[in-house]
C-alpha cells in the first residue's frame, strides 16, 4: 500500500479513529491556564507562543501575556516597546510585532477575530495553521491544522516513506487533515492530534505502548517506527563573528533601537555587526562605530565572548568595552539611541542574546 492509500483507508475509518484522539485528549491532556478556553483572542495568543516554544517554556509567557493584555482592545492600545518587553527572551519578534498590528486592525471590528479561515488569513501575521487553531478551538470550525507535531504523527500513521519536508508533503497531510477533522468537535479533535505528539509520538523513542491509536499506525505495523519521518538532509548553519560595542560615557552605555521591519525588530541593541573577512576585531568594531553611528572610538577590553543560535545561524558575539574618541553618536541605521545605565536595562527588550552579557556591564558599576 501507498501512503496515500494508507492515508485513504484511515479516512475510511475516521470516526473511530477521531472518537479515539478526542477521548484521549480530554483524558490525558496538559493542565494548562488557558485550555478549556473559547476566547479566539486567548487561543491566537497561546497558538502564537507555542510555534515557537514547547508547552513547559510557553505557559509562563502566555499567563503574563493574557494577564497583562486580556483583550484585542488592550493590546491594540499597548505601546509596541512593552509588547516587545513582556515577549522578550521567547524570540521571534516579528510575530509579536504582526500581533500588535493584527491587534489594532481588530480593535476597529469591534475588538473581535474573524470566524473564518479566510479573514483570519486576512491579518498580519496569522498563517494557515494559527487560523485553523482559532477557527476550530474558538468556533468550533471543521478545518485542519498542521504542525510539526502533527505532521509528524501522521507521517507515522501512514507510514509517509518519502520526505515530509516538501510541498508534496504538505498537500498530502492538509488533505487528510482536512478529511479526518470533519466531525464534532474539531478543535478537541486538532488539539488531540497535536498533544498526541507532544506527549506520546514524540521525535525520538515514540511510547507506541501508550497510544490510543496504535491499531491504526501503519509504521507501528510495518515496524519502521523509528524511521519515520523521513527528513531532508539539513543544511550547514552558517556561524557569524559578531563584535560589540559596549561604549560607555559617565556610567551610561550607548543603546540603539532596531528598525521595526526585520530581524529582531523594535529590540534595543549595542552597536556593532558582523566582522568582515581580514578584519580584526578592533577594526570591525571602529568601522561599525564610524558607519551606524558616524564616531570614532577606542577599544579597550574584551568583556564576553557569547554563543547563541538561531533558528537558521549561529552567533559568536565578541563583547568589547569602548569609549568615544570624537564625534556625537547619530542614528544612521537605529530609530533611536538612549546612553543607559545599567540599572535601566531591564526597562528595555533586547534580543536573548544579550542578556548572557549585560550582568558583567552592571558589575563594573557596582564592583
Ligand atoms: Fe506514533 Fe507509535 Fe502511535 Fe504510531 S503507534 S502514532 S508511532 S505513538
Amino acid at each position: 500500500m501507498t501512503p496515500q492509500s494508507i492515508g485513504d483507508a484511515l479516512i475510511r475509518k475516521r470516526r473511530g479513529f477521531r472518537r479515539r484522539i478526542v477521548d484521549w485528549f480530554r483524558r490525558e491532556a496538559r493542565d494548562v491556564p488557558w485550555r478549556g478556553t473559547k476566547d479566539p483572542y486567548a487561543v491566537w495568543v497561546a497558538e502564537i507562543a507555542l510555534q515557537q516554544t514547547r508547552v513547559e517554556q510557553g505557559t509562563p509567557y502566555i499567563t503574563r501575556f493574557l494577564q497583562r493584555f486580556p483583550t484585542v482592545q488592550s493590546l491594540a492600545r499597548a505601546d509596541i516597546d512593552e509588547v516587545l518587553k513582556l515577549w522578550e527572551g521567547l524570540g521571534y519578534y516579528a510575530r509579536a510585532r504582526h500581533r500588535h498590528k493584527a491587534a489594532r486592525q481588530s480593535a476597529g471590528n469591534g475588538g473581535t477575530l474573524p470566524d473564518s479561515v479566510e479573514g483570519l488569513l486576512a491579518l498580519p501575521g496569522i498563517g494557515r495553521y494559527t487560523a485553523g487553531a482559532i477557527a476550530s478551538i474558538a468556533y468550533d470550525a471543521p478545518v485542519p491544522v498542521l504542525d510539526g507535531n502533527v505532521k509528524r504523527v501522521l507521517a507515522r500513521l501512514m507510514d509517509y516513506d518519502a520526505s515530509i519536508d516538501t510541498s508534496d508533503a504538505d498537500t498530502v497531510m492538509w488533505r487528510t487533515m482536512d478529511a479526518l477533522v470533519k466531525g464534532a468537535t474539531p478543535g478537541d479533535f486538532n488539539q488531540g492530534m497535536m498533544e498526541l505528539g507532544a506527549q506520546v509520538c514524540s521525535p525520538k523513542n515514540p511510547a507506541c505502548e501508550r497510544c490510543p491509536v496504535v491499531t491504526y499506525c501503519a509504521a507501528h505495523a510495518a515496524e519502521t517506527v523509528s524511521s519515520r519521518p523521513v527528513r531532508r538532509e539539513k543544511a550547514r548553519v552558517p556561524h557569524h563573528q559578531i563584535v560589540v560595542a559596549a561604549i560607555e560615557r559617565r556610567g551610561r552605555y550607548l543603546l540603539g533601537r532596531r528598525p521595526e521591519d526585520g530581524l529582531l525588530g523594535g529590540l534595543w541593541e549595542f552597536p556593532g555587526g558582523k566582522v568582515k573577512s581580514g578584519e580584526n576585531h578592533e577594526q570591525a568594531l571602529k568601522r561599525e562605530a564610524r558607519e551606524e553611528l558616524g564616531v570614532t572610538i577606542a577599544v579597550g577590553g574584551l568583556i564576553a565572548s557569547v554563543d547563541h543560535a538561531y533558528s537558521h545561524f549561529k552567533v559568536t558575539l565578541h563583547v568589547y568595552r569602548c569609549a568615544l574618541t570624537s564625534g556625537t553618536p547619530a542614528a544612521r541605521v537605529h530609530t533611536k539611541l538612549r546612553w543607559t545605565a545599567p540599572a535601566e536595562f531591564s526597562q528595555f527588550a533586547f534580543p536573548k542574546a544579550n542578556h548572557k552579557f549585560l550582568h558583567l556591564l552592571a558589575r563594573k558599576k557596582h564592583g
